[in-house]
């Protein structure tokens, strides 16, 4: 039986080895041998597909992702777990395990060595799967959308708050610059809520797995990408502020602020959670050409 399939045995196992569950890393083990098959279900894995895991810990998901996939590339930081793992997966040739940090790695570069591909421009479309390190997720869900790496499509365990953060609408507490970049990259959704009670440690707040699917274009036209999300960031920074206040902030003078979003049809009352995707897009392709015409 694997390892984690217990609290009980996850902690001889790890004892056995020198090792203990270390909060600063995140790392909160899933015991559920259940929750691991239906979140490996739900990533949709084909037989020719590769996925990346993050923090694969002692395996719990590995083992299920590599019983699917052609290949699994297992990122994890902690050396201590690596040498663990390594014993765990020893007749799972499909899994190459990866000493490393998620927030600086090269994920084209990691599939590309385990498919021994020299043109990246043959890189197929990857699946990149974890149950996150809560301590991580902002950084690094920016970071992979944005670094245009060849990811078709993410399965991440998230805290449930943010989860639902980031499939929020336009005018509630939990639509915020997180969900506009989210949803500019990818289509999310929330397809498993899951109890804290199938962790060890047991965290303090519960989980839902997202999927992540990305665009293959983006689905407006901001311009600038840059100054698109320098104003989604503005107007949610101070959010009892009014959008003109808020962008009046971010370009120091009112009036190509108020001549854009006269030109973009939005009142110069409304805050900034109100805006839709297609509104902020707009708003910031008028707002840049009104701040370069003075
Ligand atoms: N996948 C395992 C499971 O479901 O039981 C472990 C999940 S645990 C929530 C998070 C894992 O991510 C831990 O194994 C932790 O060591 C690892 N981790 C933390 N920070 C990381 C980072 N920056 N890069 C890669 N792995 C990281």
């Amino acid at each position: 039986m694997h390892p984690v399939a217990s609290p009980g045995r996850l902690i001889s196992f790890m004892q056995g080895r020198g090792l203990s569950p270390r909060k600063s890393l995140g790392q909160n083990f899933l015991v559920d041998a259940n929750i691991a098959r239906k979140m490996a279900k739900e990533a949709r894995l084909r037989p020719e597909d590769v996925v990346v895991e993050i923090g694969p810990g002692l395996g719990a998901l590995t083992l299920e992702l590599a019983r699917r996939a052609r290949m699994v590339v297992a990122l994890e930081i902690d050396r201590g777990l690596v040498r663990a793992l390594q014993e765990i997966l020893v007749d799972r040739p499909n899994v190459r395990l990866v000493e490393g940090d998620a927030l600086k790695a090269d994920f084209d570069g990691l599939v590309a060595k385990a498919l021994g591909l020299q043109d990246r421009g043959r890189l197929p479309a990857y699946k990149v799967v974890a149950n996150l390190p809560y301590y991580i997720t902002s950084p690094l869900l920016r970071r992979l959308l944005e670094s245009g790496f060849h990811i078709g499509c993410m399965l991440l365990m998230l805290q449930a708050e943010v989860a639902r953060r980031l499939v929020a609408p336009p005018g509630g507490k939990e639509y915020g610059a997180l969900t506009v970049l989210v949803q500019y990259y990818a289509r999310p959704e929330i397809v498993m809520q899951v109890p804290r009670t199938v962790f060890f440690p047991r965290p303090e707040v519960d989980s839902a797995v997202v999927r992540l699917d990305l665009h293959a274009r983006p689905p407006v036209e901001v311009g600038d990408r840059d100054f698109f999300f320098r104003v989604v960031r503005a107007a949610f920074a101070q959010r009892r502020k009014t959008l003109a206040n808020a962008l009046r902030s971010l370009v120091g003078a009112r009036g190509p602020v108020e001549e854009a979003l006269a030109a973009a049809g939005i009142n110069s009352s409304r805050r900034g959670e109100t805006l839709s995707l297609e509104e902020f897009a707009y708003l910031s392709r008028c707002l840049q050409a009104c701040v370069g015409r003075r």
